[in-house]
């Protein structure tokens, strides 16, 4: 049984596409473990597990086989109804963390969309309407709708798309004086990601979340993490927070939740979700069966004490090798992250190299991120082979010996 298709190429993605992304100019087209297949039969290690979401690599077997079962069960019946996945991934989302509610959505922006309607509409109802500023970090990232691209901290992704969502300010990173300096009985959130991602993969101070969790404690406001990339296991343990020992209010969960298939979630406390009473928030596909019965798999096998610890320990291998390949060809002058989410920082001679590096990669067999400009991003399957581990970084080494000869 095989569908016939018209051939397709990368040609066709600038006649028949929004021109908003620049893809490589080969297409994947099938994908086990941490390696890829292109069109043309090549092979490549993938260390960026689809922007970190690939938690357990391409066509993991027990995220396959909850898919298909699924799939020949119940694909979606609308919020209308509840579903036997939503109620046993929410119970186990629940008992593994500091929630006691679960919201289910598609994507870390509504996820975030969510956990910031949920802020203002708890600071509303408890103190009434002046009390709606949200405090986030600059270089912070949230996601893409106007709400979430306002509270993100990249001007870049805000501007030209007319009035931003008012009442929200940003302060530098890890600044504990510039947060003490902003926050006040008007806020309603301080937002923060326990690692930014997108921003560079830098990771938080503790001394820093410690404050902010303090901050809104003395000011009624709500600490909100956005862990859609930290999050489920990334870091080594499930959440990152977990890691820190610093309790949210509220925390978002998307990308490796669903392991490649879409789902987001929003989790938070009871006395907190009683403020999302029946009808202020909803939508169509959020909590389908198909996604909630994969992101279960997803947690079954993440949430183990093996797959957590062998985080770390492939952190290690990786960030090793990389520091080594940076006092080699004096590229990167560090190497900084936690668990599988690493960033290796370009050194001066390299500064603005990220894209060149990667391509060069990509043409020696190895799929590498950038975040930013000046950092080179490994977000790869938590549970890659060790031998992928150190065959793609012979790759990527092999393109840092042609680009440093050129
Ligand atoms: C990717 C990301 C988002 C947005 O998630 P989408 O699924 O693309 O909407 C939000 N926050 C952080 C920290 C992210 O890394």
């Amino acid at each position: 049984m095989s569908v016939q298709h018209d051939p397709v190429q990368r040609a066709d993605f600038d006649q028949v596409m929004v021109p908003n992304y620049a893809p490589a100019g080969f297409i994947p087209v099938r994908g086990a473990g941490s390696r890829v297949w292109d069109q043309s039969g090549r092979e490549l290690i993938d260390f960026t597990g689809g922007i970190a979401v690939n938690a357990l690599g391409h066509c993991h077997p027990a995220l396959v086989a909850a898919l298909t079962e699924q799939a020949n069960t119940l694909w979606h019946i609308s919020n209308v109804f509840t579903n036997e996945p939503a109620l046993r991934l929410a119970h186990k989302l629940v008992e593994a963390t500091f929630a006691d509610r679960a919201f289910f959505c598609n994507s870390g922006a509504e996820a975030n969309e969510a956990a910031f309607k949920l802020a203002r509409r708890v600071a509303f109802d408890r103190f009434g309407e002046d009390k709606y500023e949200i405090i986030a970090a600059t270089n912070s990232f949230h996601g893409r709708t106007l709400f979430t691209v306002s509270v993100g901290g990249q001007p870049k992704y805000s501007d030209g798309f007319g009035p931003k969502i008012q009442g929200i300010s940003h302060v530098p990173y890890n600044d504990i004086e510039a947060l003490k300096a902003l926050v006040s009985a008007k806020t309603c959130a301080v937002v923060l990601e326990p690692i930014q991602g997108e921003g560079g993969v830098l990771p938080a101070d503790l001394a820093y979340l410690q404050a902010a969790r303090d901050l809104c404690d003395e000011y009624d406001a709500l600490l909100i993490f956005d862990e859609v990339q930290s999050g489920m296991g990334r870091s080594g343990s499930l959440f990152a927070y977990q890691h820190y020992g610093v309790i949210p209010d509220i925390l978002s969960s998307a990308k490796s939740l669903g392991g490649g298939f879409p789902i987001g979630a929003m989790l938070t406390t009871e006395a907190l979700a009683k403020h999302l009473a029946v009808g202020t928030h909803g939508t169509t596909y959020g909590g389908n069966p198909l996604a909630c019965a994969v992101a279960e798999a997803v947690i079954d096998v993440v949430n183990t004490p093996q797959v957590l610890a062998g985080v770390k320990a492939k952190q290690q291998r990786f960030k090793t090798t990389l520091e080594h390949l940076g006092e080699q060809y004096g590229v990167f002058s560090q190497v900084r992250g936690l668990g599988l989410l690493i960033g290796a920082v370009l050194s001066d001679a390299w500064k603005g190299k990220a894209k060149a590096i990667l391509d060069a990669a990509a043409l020696h067999g190895v799929m590498v991120l950038q975040a930013g400009p000046d950092v080179v991003r490994f977000a790869p399957s938590l549970v890659v082979e060790d031998a992928d581990i150190d065959e793609g970084l012979a790759r990527l080494e092999r393109a840092l010996i042609e680009l440093t000869q050129a």
